[in-house]
């Protein structure tokens, strides 16, 4: 993975206090593995179970833009291919 959008995806989530607002909210990824945010922005792979449906922006006291990470991980994923 280049090392630029690595970067760019997790400063996407570094404000992260780990409330677990986004985890609670979540009907797919967040919920299914038992983490928030953060630890999507270090978990590109799973890109593709994130629906994209915004509820976990909704929720987040640090406005951390959850459609945001998915689409910087699935470039991260694409550069790899
Ligand atoms: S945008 Fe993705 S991570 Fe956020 S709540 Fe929806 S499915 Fe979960
Ligand atoms: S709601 Fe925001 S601050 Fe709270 S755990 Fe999720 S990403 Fe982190």
């Amino acid at each position: 993975m280049d090392s630029k959008v690595v970067y760019q995806l997790r400063m996407l989530a570094g404000a992260c206090f780990d409330c677990g607002e986004c985890t609670a909210v979540c009907p797919a990824i967040l919920k299914d593995h038992n983490m928030t945010l953060q630890g999507f922005a270090y978990s590109p792979e799973l890109y593709e179970e994130c629906m994209r449906c915004g509820a976990c922006t909704e929720v987040c006291p640090k406005g951390i833009d959850g459609v945001e990470i998915a689409e910087k991980a699935e470039e991260a994923m694409q550069q790899d291919a």
